[in-house]
């Protein structure tokens, strides 16, 4: 017996139709790359999709057609993600921090129409326009008057120019939730990058779930600044969930510097932020290095890669602001956990606390996780035992765009290249990523908890520890480390530092100072092109 219900599809229009109905006058706020600060709202948000509808209407795109961007966190980028995504088409984020040639690639892979840039992208656009075979128009960011004369890029038109005549009447068409709403490519660290294509349905799922208390837990009374960028796995779904519940959003446009992002949180008062550990190091450094303190920031969600110890606690005790870790990736949306306490764990005192507040955190409802050993039988609960993490849920990945690499599932399950522990509360702990992890003497090292302590140490900036094959361990750890500006600490001191906190065959065997670790295109550590940097480091002889 089928249930009595309205089957309404979760359709991604729907989204800005309530805002627009329900939060109408709350604020959407853009540091533009322009310069200035704009102001706009959700009426005006709403409206200005629609007009981006018509517009794309008007150039005869198909459904399902994709219409990619190369954009900062900014209202026009938020716009296009309700006018592409509302009128059935598909919106292809790409990373403006990838090599030009892997974005021509990428274009060409995901047979782009249409490419929407920001201004301070223009050069990377003269560059790869010419060999972007399938793309037909190119929309700069911009207002008339910005638009560059004499960019030698055939057709540009400026964004003000291209929708401004449409009108803001618009009936968004109705279709199956599960048609493709926006697409997102993986970093490629093996091999060239894949697609994942995002449904509607799994959009709006998962903005839900990340919205719930113990997900993200933002509402309308919410200030959120996604510093995580809309170009990477839409912004952990913040747009989508900021507009479901009427938050006011800030938008950092390109400046993530600490000095940047302090000032706009402060004039806005923002009161919930999220981000990458690189882009709070550099916050943290700015306030420190300036004595300033947070007047209204609560909450930031770090995630991307591992939160050090030593930010969640620099946080809390010296700026009152609660940390919470999550974890995910490209082919989940990407929330697959979240790090908030349960209620057992109010009484703990504060170092119990942190304990749990350091682990990667527990599902949110949705996403079904377990670990496997090798031979892919599941593993305990237990916190201590670490196997491949395996996930499953309504905004995991299926199958890659194309049918790239064939089937990513392994009986239904999705395994996330994770090394992982889960304890007995279900709070899942990231030990390294399969290929980053050190094999030494037959005992696994995890990386992460190597660098960890070093980033505990005060001249430290950033750490990276990788293996280097030893004749008889098989692997050894390093440390390398960028130290903090004008400060000092020498190779013995750093290790002497490990002492008592780690197992001895846990520490380093060596630190080699960098001048900076290199960084990919979503601000984690590339530990491919450090190894590649430190191809002809020999460990010290014992
Ligand atoms: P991406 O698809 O580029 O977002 O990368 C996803 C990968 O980033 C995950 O599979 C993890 O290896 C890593 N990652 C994401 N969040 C965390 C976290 N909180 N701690 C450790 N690693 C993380």
């Amino acid at each position: 017996m089928l249930g009595l219900m309205q089957s309404q599809q979760l359709l991604i229009s729907s989204l800005i139709d309530f805002a627009e109905r329900h939060h109408g006058e709350v604020e959407v706020v853009s540091r533009r790359v322009e310069g200035d600060i704009h102001r706009s709202t959700y009426q005006q948000i709403a409206a200005r999709s629609r007009q981006v509808a018509h517009a794309l209407d008007r150039w005869n795109l198909g459904f399902g057609d994709r219409v990619a961007t190369l954009a900062w966190n900014g209202y026009r980028h938020l716009e296009l993600y309700f006018g592409v995504s509302g009128s059935g088409r598909v919106i292809h984020t790409l990373n403006p921090r990838l090599h030009p040639d892997q974005i021509v690639w990428i274009a060409n892979h995901a047979e782009d129409q249409v490419l929407c840039f920001d201004l301070s992208f223009l050069p990377i656009v003269q560059v790869v326009h010419g060999r972007c075979t399938t793309i037909k128009h190119f929309v700069v960011l911009c207002d008339e008057s910005k638009l560059p004369g004499d960019s030698g890029i055939p057709g540009l038109m400026s964004y003000e120019a291209w929708i401004g005549t449409e009108s803001s009447a618009y009936e968004w068409p109705d279709f199956d939730e599960n048609c493709a709403s926006s697409m997102c490519y993986t970093s490629g660290t093996t091999g060239n990058p894949k697609a994942v294509l995002y449904s509607h349905r799994s959009t709006v799922l998962h903005g839900m779930s990340g919205a719930l208390p113990d997900g993200l837990n933002v509402s309308a009374r919410d200030c959120i600044l996604p510093v995580v960028p809309m170009f990477h796995v839409n912004a952990w779904g913040l747009p989508y969930s900021a507009v479901m519940i009427g938050a006011k959003l800030v938008f950092p446009g390109p400046a993530m510097d600490g000095k940047s992002i302090y000032e706009l949180m402060e004039s806005e008062k923002v009161n919930f932020a999220a981000g990458v550990p690189t882009v709070w190091q550099m916050l943290l450094s700015h306030m420190q290095a300036s004595n300033l303190r947070f007047s209204t920031l609560k909450r930031t969600v770090i995630g991307g890669s591992a939160c050090p110890p030593t930010m969640i606690s620099s946080f809390s005790d010296t700026y009152g602001v609660e940390v919470i870790h999550a974890w995910g990736m490209t082919e989940m949306s990407p929330l697959g956990t979240v790090c908030t306490l349960k209620n057992k764990h109010q009484a703990l005192g504060a170092q119990d606390k942190l304990n749990v507040r350091i682990k990667q955190g527990r599902s949110i409802y949705g996403v079904d996780m377990k670990i496997v050993d090798g031979e892919g039988k599941e593993l305990p609960w237990d916190g201590v035992t670490f196997g491949d993490l395996l996930v499953r849920g309504p905004w995991v990945i299926a199958e890659y765009y194309k049918g790239e690499g064939g089937s990513p599932l392994v009986d239904g399950w999705f395994p996330t290249g994770d090394v992982a522990t889960i304890d007995a509360d279900g709070y899942m702990q990231i030990t390294d990523r399969s290929k980053d992890v050190i094999k030494s003497g037959g005992e696994w090292i995890s990386s992460i908890d190597v660098e960890n302590i070093a980033m505990a140490h005060p001249a430290v900036a950033m750490a990276a520890c990788i293996g280097i094959k030893h004749p008889k361990w098989d692997e050894r750890p390093i440390i390398a480390v960028m130290k903090k500006q004008g400060a000092e600490v020498s190779r013995e001191a750093l290790l002497a530092f490990y002492e008592g906190k780690t197992a001895k065959w846990q520490i380093p065997d060596d630190v080699v100072f960098v001048d900076a670790i290199p960084l990919g295109g979503t601000g984690k550590m590339q530990k491919s092109k450090l190894r590649e940097m430190l191809r002809d480091y020999r460990l010290p002889v014992a």
